[in-house]
C-alpha cells in the first residue's frame, strides 16, 4: 500500500470515529446537523452513518419534526452494543457498575463485605459479579470485560500491586481478583480511574489533575484520554506530600503528609463503614462554630496543597472523592484560600468539583476498557 493510500485510510478511519464520538456525546442527530457541526461533507457524513448502521453501533432513529419540507432522518448510538464492569475493591466493601457504549450508569450495587485475602473473598467476588450480570441481562458477547480499581499502588509491568495500606498487601499477584472470572479483567488504582471516570466525559485535549479526598488523599495526573502512571506507576502520588514539616505522623511513616491533614477523615470520622461527611456539612451550614473551625484549618491546609499541585501543572484541579462529592458550595471557601496563595493573581475557577458524586472509581475501572473500544470503532 502506498503511503497515500495509508493516509486516506487513516483520515477516513479518522473521520469515521469522529461521526461516532460526536453521537456517542449529542444522541439523536440527523446527517446534515452531523456534517454541519463537524464541518465535514454531507456525502462524507451519509457513508459513515450508513456504514456504523451496517457495523450495529448506530441505528435509524426516525425522522425530526419539520416545519415544512422533507423531513431529515436521524441516526442514535445502540448504547446497549457492548458493556463494561467495574468493580471497586475497598477494605470495608465492593462497588459493581454496569456502563454501556456511552458511559451511562447502568446499574451499581454497593456490598458491605470487608476484603480479606483469603478463597471465600475471590469466590464471593465471582459470585457476585455472576448474579449482577445476570440481573441485568447482559450477554457474554457484549461485555467487554471487568475492571477492578484497587487502593494501592498498581504495576502494570508485573501484573502485581506493590503496596496498598488500606488493604495492608504488599507485592501481591492482581490475579488473585480475576480467579475464575472468564471474561478480560484489568486493573487501575484508585485514583486513576477516578481521574479516568472524570475524563472519559471530557473533551479530546483536556487535561487535569483530579485530587481524590477520601479517607486517603490520592491523585493522578489526567492528559489528552491518558492517566501519567509515572517510572514506578507512583504518579499523583499527592496524600504523601510534605505540607507541615514535622507535623502529624502519617500511617506511611513521614511526618506531616497533606493525607493526615486533607482525608475526609480530619472533617468527620467513618462511622460503620459509612463516611459521616454529609452531616458533617449540614452542621457546617447551620452555623456550627466547632465544624466552622475545623473547617478553617482543613482548607488551609488544602490551599496549600492544590497550590502546590497548581504551581506545578498549570491545569484545572478537579477535587473527587468524598470531600469532592459532599462540599457543595463550599468549593468557594477553597477557592478564595488558594487564591491567596496565588502569586499570579489569578481567580480559583480552576478549582472544580468531581462530575461523579458517587462510585467514582468503580466507573473509571469501567470506562477504561469502553474508552479502547471506543477509539477503534
Ligand atoms: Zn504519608
Amino acid at each position: 500500500m502506498s503511503l497515500e493510500e495509508r493516509t486516506n485510510r487513516a483520515i477516513r478511519r479518522e473521520n469515521r470515529n469522529r461521526i461516532f464520538r460526536y453521537i456517542c456525546k449529542n444522541g439523536r442527530l440527523s446527517n446534515p446537523a452531523i456534517a454541519s457541526a463537524l464541518k465535514m461533507s454531507l456525502p462524507t457524513v451519509l457513508q459513515n452513518t450508513k456504514d456504523l448502521k451496517a457495523c450495529g453501533v448506530l441505528y435509524d432513529a426516525g425522522e425530526l419534526d419539520s416545519t415544512g419540507g422533507r423531513k431529515a432522518r436521524t441516526v442514535d448510538v445502540c448504547a446497549d452494543y457492548r458493556y463494561s464492569v467495574g468493580i471497586n475493591i475497598s477494605r470495608t466493601h465492593i462497588v459493581m457498575v454496569l456502563t454501556n457504549l456511552v458511559g451511562e450508569n447502568v446499574d451499581r450495587e454497593r456490598i458491605d463485605h470487608p476484603f480479606r485475602d483469603e478463597d471465600a473473598y475471590y469466590r464471593k467476588i465471582k459470585k457476585l459479579l455472576q448474579e449482577f450480570c445476570n440481573r441485568n441481562s447482559v450477554k457474554k458477547s457484549r461485555l467487554l470485560g471487568v475492571g477492578f480499581s484497587i487502593p494501592g499502588i498498581v504495576n502494570q509491568n508485573t501484573n502485581r500491586i506493590d503496596r496498598s495500606h488500606v488493604l495492608g498487601l504488599k507485592d501481591f499477584p492482581l490475579e488473585k481478583f480475576s480467579e475464575g472470572i472468564s471474561c478480560k479483567s484489568w486493573f487501575m488504582n484508585e485514583a486513576n480511574a477516578g481521574a479516568f471516570a472524570e475524563g472519559f466525559h471530557a473533551g479530546p485535549e483536556d487535561h487535569f489533575f483530579y485530587l481524590s479526598l477520601d479517607d486517603t488523599v490520592g491523585g493522578a495526573v489526567y492528559d489528552r484520554g491518558q492517566v501519567l502512571n509515572g517510572d514506578h506507576f507512583r504518579s499523583g502520588e499527592i496524600g504523601h506530600v510534605i505540607i507541615v514539616p514535622n507535623g502529624k505522623r502519617c500511617y506511611c511513616g513521614q511526618r506531616g503528609c497533606s493525607d493526615s491533614y486533607c482525608s475526609s477523615l480530619f472533617l468527620a470520622p467513618i462511622e460503620g463503614d459509612q463516611p459521616t461527611l454529609g452531616s458533617f456539612f449540614d452542621r457546617l451550614n447551620e452555623g456550627g462554630s466547632k465544624e466552622a473551625d475545623r473547617w478553617e484549618e482543613y482548607v488551609h491546609n488544602l490551599a496549600i496543597l492544590i497550590h502546590n499541585i497548581h504551581m506545578m501543572l498549570d491545569c484545572d484541579i478537579i477535587i473527587g472523592g468524598y470531600v469532592g462529592s459532599a462540599m457543595g458550595d463550599r468549593i468557594e471557601d477553597i477557592r478564595k484560600a488558594v487564591e491567596e496563595l496565588d502569586l499570579f493573581e489569578q481567580e480559583a475557577s480552576y478549582i472544580r468539583s468531581c462530575v461523579f458524586k458517587i462510585s467514582e472509581s468503580a466507573f473509571g475501572a469501567a470506562l477504561f476498557e469502553m474508552e479502547q473500544f471506543l477509539r477503534q470503532v
